[in-house]
């Protein structure tokens, strides 16, 4: 796939066997469309998360901010000052142990510049 399924936009770069990493870019430059290894990131992220609420027993109300927030993360719609502002709320709500296990889910949909700032508020470094 090489362009754009809506617009027929070419898709930057070149990505054999659709590979999904922080290079890829995750929209239609030309109509905004998510391209569909970007869909299929956000429904892993939305999995993972609620694995993740489970295993650490998350309450409801935590476990909401924390689908809402993983989506906008693979969306690319997260700022770092809402990341920031997640990471702490979240460390001081889940404790350190589900936040470095969450953070570390994070980190991989994440931008660089959102992972970083995942990894300094969730993280501890
Ligand atoms: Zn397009």
């Amino acid at each position: 796939m090489s362009k754009c399924k809506q617009c027929e936009s070419d898709i930057p770069g070149d990505f054999p066997g659709v590979l999904v990493s922080a290079a890829t870019p995750s929209h239609c430059p030309g109509c905004g469309t998510p391209y569909p290894w970007r869909e299929e990131a956000i429904a892993r992220a939305e999995k993972t998360a609620r694995m993740q609420a489970e295993i650490h027993a998350l309450d409801q109300a935590t476990r909401d901010e924390l689908l809402a927030f993983t989506e906008r993360v693979a969306v690319d719609g997260a700022t770092s000052e809402e990341a920031a502002t997640f990471g702490q709320w979240f460390l001081k709500k889940a404790g350190p142990e589900a936040a470095g296990s969450v953070g570390g889910m994070l980190k991989e949909i994440a931008s660089s510049v959102i992972a970083a700032v995942i990894q300094k508020t969730m993280m501890g470094s």
